[in-house]
């Protein structure tokens, strides 16, 4: 026999979305019902660090995003380990694997993402992993103490993600060899200069890279086990395991056959509410507000699921809030290399102007459209990046001092006057300090 159970605000995932969510609706309405379903059965940890639980054996304690018992401090239901496998949206009902059902009022999707795994020969193999949550690493982790031997990986995809678990695996020792099927590595967040100093930092540290390719299959020539890869020219790289990271995408297969509109993601507006003004989404699940391309889109990073989980949970609780857009702002620091990316870092057309500069191994580029910052990259040297993002952010018009922007002296002190006290709003009592201290708020944008 199933029982139905009652909630005001139900919130699908349990992650920066989620959590910003139900944040933002306590501040406001302390009283009614919040519960949160997630099919994974930790408490809120930081996704970003499973590359340091692999690596480093980081325990999971240490990966909290909130306190143990912010949940109960928050007065906060949970449901952990429990996946939802249908949504009524009409009758606002949800039912749940375990054949549990709950009502709701408000609906929050903050369901993340899926990793992308191609149908290819060999992909059910046991030694091959995806790598996108908790439970990824610990299989990895079991999987590479079975080997009493160094152990070969190759590591299907360039992006983010095969950076990640690819710095984790040299880590334990691994001899890794990195496939990706464009001619560059983190070509979705880098330019081309970027990414040949990336893809330097990691030949340097022994990682193999192979671009241009993709894997067609992956051979067992033992019972059960990976012994190598094929790659699309037929060639052969042995190796005792393989982590698939080609790409995510939007977790949307509660909406799929519903009236929520979707397009890759679930399409939101500025509150972001779905095609059902009782159901709102955000994070990497949603289409939400990228300010850099003035249009909404994907951007699947950690600050913009929680900012916009806020936005969704205030609009929840009654309170109107837009939300001001977010944009791709990554931050990394891969094998000792320091590069921040924002925005659009390869310009579609002639429309949009190029600063950059180059030396040792230092790259700076902006981005402009109409005198206005569309893109940043910064490698090597990100010192000053954040002041950049926040002009971008804040669309201020930098024509009149573009050049300065990827000086390697540049700081705050390089503005004008108005442009630093009016937009970036620094109080009156630091402007006697020094230099260095008034830049540090803005410093605070780069730390990883
Ligand atoms: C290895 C790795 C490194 C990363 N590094 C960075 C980084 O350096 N910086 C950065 O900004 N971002 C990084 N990201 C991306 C960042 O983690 C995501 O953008 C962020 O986690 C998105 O949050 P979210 O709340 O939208 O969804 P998610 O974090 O994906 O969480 C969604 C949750 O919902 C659950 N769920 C989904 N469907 C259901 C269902 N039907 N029933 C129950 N539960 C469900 C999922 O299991 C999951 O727990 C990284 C991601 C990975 C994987």
């Amino acid at each position: 026999m199933t029982s139905t159970e009652k909630t005001n605000y139900l919130i699908i995932g349990n992650s920066a979305g989620g959590i910003g969510a139900a944040e933002a609706i306590r501040e406001i309405d302390k009283a009614r019902a919040i519960t949160i379903v997630s099919d994974e059965p930790y408490p809120v940890y930081s996704r970003p660090l499973i590359s340091e639980h692999l690596a480093d054996g980081y325990p999971l304690e240490r990966m909290l995003f909130r306190p143990p018992d912010f949940y109960e401090n928050s007065n906060i239901r949970t449901l952990f380990g429990e996946k939802v496998v249908q949504v009524n949206f009409n009758e606002h009902i949800v039912k749940l694997e375990s054949d549990r059902t709950i009502t709701w009022q408000k609906l929050l999707l903050a369901t993340g993402g899926l990793p992308i795994v191609p149908k290819i020969e060999g992909i059910e193999l046991k030694a091959v992993f995806t790598f996108t949550k908790l439970d990824d690493a610990r299989a990895i982790d079991r999987s590479l103490n079975q080997y009493g031997r160094r152990v070969r990986a190759v590591v299907i995809g360039g992006g983010l993600i095969g950076m990640s678990v690819t710095e984790a695996l040299v880590k334990r020792g691994v001899q890794v060899t990195i496939v990706e099927m464009k001619e560059q590595i983190l070509n979705t967040i880098l330019d081309e200069e970027a990414s040949a100093l990336e893809e330097k930092v990691l030949t340097d540290a022994g990682v193999e890279i192979i671009t241009g390719h993709t894997v067609s299959k992956i051979d067992s020539y033992l019972p059960g086990e990976v012994t190598g890869v094929s790659l699309d020219d037929s060639r052969p790289i042995p190796c005792e395991m393989v982590i698939v990271a080609i790409g995510v995408q939007p977790r949307i297969e509660l909406v799929s056959d519903s009236e929520i509109e979707t397009n890759r993601g679930i399409v939101i507006d500025r509150h972001m509410t779905a095609s059902n003004p009782d159901v709102y989404a955000c994070g990497d699940v949603a289409e939400a507000y990228d300010f850099a391309y003035g249009k909404n889109r994907l951007v699947p990073i950690w600050p913009n699921a929680y900012a916009g989980g806020r936005i969704a949970g205030l609009n929840m609780a009654g309170v109107a809030t837009e939300y001001q857009g977010g944009t791709a702002m990554n931050s990394m620091r891969y094998f000792g290399m320091n590069t921040v990316s924002a925005g659009m870092v390869r310009p579609p057309d002639d429309s949009y102007e190029v600063i950059s500069s180059e030396h040792d191994d230092v790259y700076k580029k902006v981005v402009l459209k109409n005198g206005v910052i569309a893109g940043m990259v910064f490698s090597g040297d990100i010192e000053k990046s954040g002041i950049i993002y926040n002009l971008m952010k804040d669309r201020v018009n930098v024509d009149s001092f573009k050049q300065v922007l990827v000086d390697d002296d540049f700081g705050l002190a390089s503005l004008p006057e108005e442009i630093w006290r009016a937009r970036l709003a620094i109080p009156a009592s630091l402007l006697a300090s020094s230099a260095t201290s008034i830049e540090q708020p803005e410093e605070a944008l780069t730390g990883e």
